[in-house]
């Protein structure tokens, strides 16, 4: 088993999104493979500015919500999805525009309502990615994490609950044969049913912890940034790739 994500830039597009299908078609045809995606690159700010907007009465929320409507269907439409799928990420969108109008009319944005919220970008992402990639891997399908991740309600920074979540997976995935399974980063539920988030940045979490349970013999983090770099690179100018590196260096520069 491989685990493979991808970030949010990997799949801010259609055009990006066609480029990690065909690695997992690829990668595919020898490993069975599990990939867990961002929402599309940005997508999580918006939805965020969206549930502020709502919160502090500003009518400049719906411009938001057309947005992140706009976004997702013409990526969904560049990507050849079919009615049924555009259909289902119609519901969503809907289920986001009452949620938002919810929070606009009661003035309440609680760290559980965020997280509702965010959750849809990786909601959106994952299933789009899931659907156009069974044109092209019929043995592959969606799954959603919240069924298999279960944390504690801490919402927005939710801690997991490793043993049962490690349990959950691999129960899961024994009984699976498919090629392909897409799960959604980031997202996951609390014990009660509550969906809940991973904290920012979460997706590379989500994997890991896939591929922990599983044992899996890959764990790849795909980015826009080849290797490691002495700073970021679209910030600092200088920064260049660091040709060898110890978990104990790398470890320390992801703490600056
Ligand atoms: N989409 C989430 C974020 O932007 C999680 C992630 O991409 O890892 O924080
Ligand atoms: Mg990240």
């Amino acid at each position: 088993m491989q685990v493979l994500k991808f970030g949010g830039t990997s799949v801010a597009n259609s055009e990006n999104i066609a480029k990690v299908v065909a690695i997992l078609k690829e990668r595919s045809k020898k490993h069975q493979l599990i990939t867990v995606v961002s929402a599309l690159g940005g997508a999580t700010d918006t939805l965020l500015q969206l549930g502020l907007l709502a919160n502090a009465k500003d009518d400049r929320y719906k411009e938001v919500l057309k947005d992140i409507k706009d976004r997702h269907l013409r990526t969904a439409n560049e990507l050849g999805l079919d009615f049924e799928a555009v259909e289902y990420l119609n519901e969503m969108l809907s289920e986001l525009e009452r949620i938002a109008q919810g929070i606009y009319l009661i003035n309440e944005f609680s760290v559980k309502t965020q997280d509702r919220v965010l959750s849809f970008g990786e909601r959106m992402s994952s299933f789009m990615i899931s659907e156009v990639l069974k044109k092209e891997v019929p043995q592959s399908q969606w799954a959603d994490s919240r069924e298999l991740i279960v944390t504690d309600a801490n919402f927005s920074r939710a801690q997991v609950h490793s043993e049962v979540t490690h349990q959950n997976i691999r129960t899961y995935f024994k009984a699976q044969t498919r090629k392909v399974t897409v799960l959604p980063g980031f997202i996951a539920r609390s014990e009660k049913g509550d969906t809940t988030t991973l904290g920012r940045g979460g997706s590379d979490f989500t994997a890991a912890l896939v591929a922990a349970a599983l044992d899996a013999e890959v764990l790849d983090i795909w980015t826009d940034v080849s290797g490691m770099y002495t700073a970021n690179p679209n910030v600092v100018q200088q920064a260049f790739p660091i040709r060898e590196i110890s978990y104990q260096e790398a470890m320390e520069l992801s703490h600056f």
